[in-house]
């Protein structure tokens, strides 16, 4: 049994997205949660086209001054601890890198770019190395000489948790929503075999009307979101913020939305299968509730301090509860 705590901000969203609804009727936040992704469902961005994107600086995904999500929920990530593995999934040159480094964590990424990676360091002025990496024909290991930093030049499906071992927070921004529809299946379970328990991952997603833009970023709706990791993993949304932009305008869109999602990944027992009735379930389940009471606590308070002012809507159910 995989015990797991949810917080839902918004419980009639929770019930759409669980019952399959496929309808585009009005989101609460007065927007609509559009799940037929449609048009975007079959396409497909090659690495030759990230490549080029590169070489041509067309990088208008990169963001110079840092995610100011990241600087607002680093608490969350860390969640009180210290000397973390960070991972950034497709992390191009994201300073926020170099931030968690600063602040005294390992940081680890993977990025089909060369150029990306190369530039990251020489625009930290940081000295690296660089090496093969035995297991994956053609990748590169470019490690800062600190060693606090270490990214991986190959793709993100070359990897796994016996190449790079596990992390106890992710940082993925730019990525599952860079990633092609149809691969984010293996993405996502990929992402969770290298995850440890009570580890903290941050997602950035956003959400637009999919028709208008044909991606990357491609729209991942929250029910896909719900499908990919709701099975062992706890999501509740942070906050939803506006980052529309002139960018987006010239891509045709009326709104463009950066909501910020978390996942308590394997926040109790997941994993843990102790079968109903064993005495490993009554363990279990005392845990839970000593577990439910300290979380009511402490995300009450934190989920109450992100999300109410911007979706206005009361942030206090919480619940614990079984699933398979
Ligand atoms: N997360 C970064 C970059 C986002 S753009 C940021 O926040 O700035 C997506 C990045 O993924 C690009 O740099 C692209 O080169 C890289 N990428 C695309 N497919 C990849 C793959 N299969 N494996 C590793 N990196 C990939």
């Amino acid at each position: 049994m995989a015990v797991s705590l949810s917080v839902y901000c918004d419980c009639h969203q929770t019930l759409r997205a669980l019952s399959g609804d496929m309808d585009h009727s009005a989101h609460p936040s007065g927007l609509l949660e559009a799940s037929d992704v449609g048009s975007q469902k079959e396409r497909v961005v090659t690495e030759e086209e990230w490549l080029e994107k590169w070489e041509m600086g067309n990088i208008g995904f990169h963001k110079e001054e840092g995610h100011p999500l990241l600087q607002k929920y680093l608490d969350v990530l860390l969640n009180g601890r210290s000397g973390l593995r960070i991972f950034f999934p497709l992390c191009g040159k994201a300073v926020e890198m170099k931030w968690l480094a600063d602040m005294g964590h390992s940081v680890v990424g993977v990025e089909i770019s060369e150029q990306a990676v190369k530039d990251f360091f020489s625009e930290h002025s940081l000295p690296y190395c660089e090496e093969p990496v035995p297991e994956i024909s053609g990748a590169k290991l470019f490690q800062s000489t600190s060693g606090n930093i270490s990214l991986y030049c190959c793709s993100i499906y070359d990897l796994s948790s016996s190449i790079v071992g596990k992390f106890d927070g992710v940082w993925d921004r730019g990525a599952l929503v860079a990633v092609n529809p149809c691969d984010r299946q293996r993405y996502a379970s990929l992402m969770i075999s290298l995850v440890e328990k009570n580890s903290s991952y941050l997602l950035v997603t956003v959400s637009y009307d999919p028709n208008k833009h044909k991606g990357p970023p491609f729209y991942v709706p929250e029910s896909e979101i719900k499908s990919l990791f709701g099975n062992c993993c706890e999501i509740r949304c942070l906050e939803k913020v506006d980052g529309f932009s002139e960018r987006h305008k010239q891509w045709g869109l009326d709104y463009f939305l950066e909501p910020l999602q978390v996942d308590a990944v394997c926040l109790a027992f997941c994993n843990s299968a102790s079968p109903t009735g064993s005495p490993g379930s009554v363990a279990a389940a005392v845990q839970t509730l000593f577990m439910g009471h300290w979380l009511r606590t402490r995300l009450g308070r934190e989920v109450g301090r992100c999300c109410k002012l911007v979706l206005s809507i009361p942030v206090n159910i919480c619940q614990v509860k079984s699933c398979q």
